[in-house]
Order: structure tokens, then sequence, then C-alpha cells
């Protein structure tokens, strides 16, 4: 959802900084081993979406952290899914098990570009899983 978006503004505080910041800011994304917290949120995103296949399982999900808030213009942005299998956790918030269950639901549905991101039915009713600051 926030991909465009942040891609120019990302742009844009680029040409504002310094060659030296701009390129440390871009370089902070890598690859972390599964958090510890991953499957009991996993069990728990399964059981009340009543959702899961064989065909996207809890290991396959790459998982990447990154300082997400900063990057985000309203520094609230703390987990994003990407579409179909990459998950991003802000530096903070790794083994926050609410966040990593809200980003493994995105995982489960799968939503295509065209459908809803935070389906009512599933985010709000099943799973309780919308609430702020979560943005991606
Ligand atoms: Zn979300």
């Amino acid at each position: 959802m926030l991909t465009a978006h942040s891609k120019k503004t990302s742009f844009l505080t680029c040409s504002m900084m310094t060659l030296t910041v701009c390129l440390s800011a871009q370089s902070v994304t890598h690859r972390i081993p599964e958090p510890k917290v991953a499957l009991s949120s996993w069990q728990a995103a399964r059981n009340c979406s009543q959702l899961g296949s064989a065909r996207y399982p809890l290991d396959s999900v790459v998982w990447l952290s990154d300082s997400l808030r900063v990057r985000d213009r309203f520094h609230t942005m703390v987990g994003l899914w990407t579409r179909p299998d990459t998950i991003t956790l802000d530096v903070d918030y790794v083994e926050d098990s609410l966040t990593v269950e809200h980003e493994l639901l995105h995982y489960l549905l799968q939503s295509k570009p065209d459908e809803p991101k935070h389906p009512v039915k599933y985010f709000v009713y099943m799973c309780h899983l919308i609430q702020l600051p979560i943005g991606g």
C-alpha cells in the first residue's frame, strides 16, 4: 500500500540530504531470523481467520527488518507485508506478537492489489488485529 508513496518520499528525502546520509538511510533493510513470537502469532492468526494452506506455510516467509517508522512520513508504520511472502518489521517491533500476527494475517489473506487491504471481516471482527499504529 505504501510502496509507491514511500519511494516518492524516499526520493524527495534523498534529494534534500547529502549522498552519504542518504545511502546509509537506504541500506538498513536486512534479513532476520524468524521472530521467536512467529509460531504463536501464526497459530493465533490461523485460528482466528480459519485460513491457511500448504501453499503459504510459515517457513516460507522472508523476514526483513528496517527502520520503518523513520521512513514512514507519519512515523507510525511498524510492519509491512509485501506480496506474496515478505514481512518487514520495524527494528523495535521484531518481537511484537500483535504486529507479527497482523502481518501474518496479510500473508494468509494474500489480498490482490485491487482488493481491500484490511478486510473488516478478518482484521476487525474475527481477529481483532486492527489497531493503531500499525500502518502497513
Ligand atoms: Zn496491515
